[in-house]
């Protein structure tokens, strides 16, 4: 069920009547366009991921490109970190267009972005945005200068920028100066508000700086990432409060497994449960072996279990437990998962809204067929000792009953059957 938003606004103190459900409405950002994607204003949450392999490697990053973008990335995120990794872009860029791909490519920038930028044009030319860490910009007296002319190359090629600043590179002069200012206070703040204060300081100064030197406020989106769940809803929330950049949400340095995607989405969620956020980023070290995509799923199934987007259907199932005396409901589960998620791409051109269905595939007959009929269409597995029959229920309605040795097959087909029906392009909306 799609979450209703409430009528409170973000950040303003509510009733318990406007606490009882759906997320508050989102805090109203300044559009900004990346390629063709938009970010903020009433655009939907956009989702963004990373590469990991080194961007002078054209084909390899082309591969990942593509391969994030299938999962459904919005935009995608590349190291450009020395003369040919900048020359690789264009290359790159071209190449994803003759494959059909035309995913917004980011150039991530620290340090040398302004003479990389300006000495390869192309790379300029072929980035929808620059990333740019104000305490990655330069050094001392060199740091404005830099920042400058990375803005200028911004204005010179129409494109938007990220001014992401990060807990792990904090701008030391700043949060030196916030210290002694601290220091001063008749009761002064405990150290972490002032380093969350450096952030959020850092961040909006750099792009008010950004706006004085000519970029327009609708070419900036912010971001302030942490690593604690915390300390990232606290700095977003006064960043929120105090400017009306776009926002792009991240827990830096997540971590790998369960713990990296427990920890994003209980910072994210808090935070889009409040409104605010305007694009994320789920920053997942994968497990060895494991696909980079892996961060795109979690983002879109954190923004569809929250009501607030939808991208593929999404399988309920239960847990299982004493009475389950097999895996099968485990396997069907899986493998109903990952047929819809497979099919999603096919089904978004010839069965538009597919991705809103819902299907459920639970253990046994205690929860199996109340669930299954609140799905679009669920099966309710025989637990022990139940007859070896499972029902299915589509629309509310039993339906059928499967036995024997091709439950999964058969299911799989009525799936199919079910989108065809209500989703085809000949059939009446439903
Ligand atoms: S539906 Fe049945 S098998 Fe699944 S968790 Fe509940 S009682 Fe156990």
């Amino acid at each position: 069920m799609n979450a209703k938003p409430s009528t409170a606004h973000a950040g303003a103190a509510r009733s318990l009547d406007e606490w009882t459900f759906g997320p508050a409405p989102r805090r109203g950002t300044r559009q900004v366009r990346v390629g063709g994607v938009a970010i903020g204003g009433d655009a939907p949450v956009v989702v963004q991921s990373m590469t990991n392999t080194d961007t002078a490697d054209v084909a390899g990053t082309v591969k990942q490109v593509a391969e994030l973008w299938r999962a459904g990335s919005e935009l995608v995120r590349v190291t450009v970190n020395n003369p040919e990794s900048a020359a690789a872009v264009p290359r790159i860029v071209e190449k994803l267009a003759m494959m059909g791909i035309d995913v917004p490519i980011v150039g991530d920038f620290h340090y040398n972005g302004h003479q990389l930028l300006a000495g390869e044009p192309a790379c300029a030319e072929a980035l929808a945005k620059y990333r740019i860490n104000p305490g990655n910009v330069g050094f001392g007296r060199k740091k404005d200068l830099q920042f400058g002319q990375l803005i200028e190359l911004a204005m010179k090629h129409g494109k938007a920028v990220r001014i992401g600043v990060n807990w792990g590179s904090l701008d030391q002069s700043l949060a030196a100066a916030l210290m002694d200012e601290n220091a001063a206070r008749a009761e002064p703040w405990d150290a972490g508000r002032v380093l969350r204060e450096a952030l959020i300081r850092s961040a909006i100064d750099s792009a008010e700086r950004a706006v004085e030197l000519g970029l327009g406020r609708d070419r900036i989106v912010l971001s302030a990432k942490v690593s604690g769940v915390q300390e990232l809803i606290a700095v977003y929330r006064d960043l929120a409060a105090r400017s009306d950049f776009a926002l792009h949400l991240g827990l830096t340095e997540a971590g790998i497994g369960s713990k990296g995607i427990v920890a994003s989405s209980a910072a994210l969620a808090v935070l889009m449960q409040e409104g605010i956020g305007d694009t994320i980023r789920i920053s997942l070290t994968p497990e060895p072996g494991a696909p980079r995509t892996q961060e795109v799923v979690v983002a879109q199934e954190l923004l569809q279990t929250m009501g607030l987007r939808a991208f593929t259907p999404l399988v309920t199932a239960c847990p299982g437990c004493g009475r389950t005396t097999s895996e099968f409901f485990q396997e069907l589960a899986q493998v109903v998962q990952e047929h819809v998620r497979a099919k999603m791409p096919e089904w978004k051109i010839t069965h538009p809204g597919a991705e809103h269905m819902t299907l459920a595939v639970m253990g046994c007959v205690v929860n199996g067929p109340g669930e299954s009929r609140h799905a679009d269409i669920g099966i309710s597995l025989p637990g022990t000792g139940e007859a070896p029959a499972a029902p299915v229920f589509i629309d509310g309605e039993k339906s059928v009953t499967l036995r024997g040795d091709n439950i999964a097959r058969e299911f799989i087909g009525l799936v199919d059957a079910y989108v065809d029906r209500r989703y085809g392009r000949a059939a009446p909306p439903g």
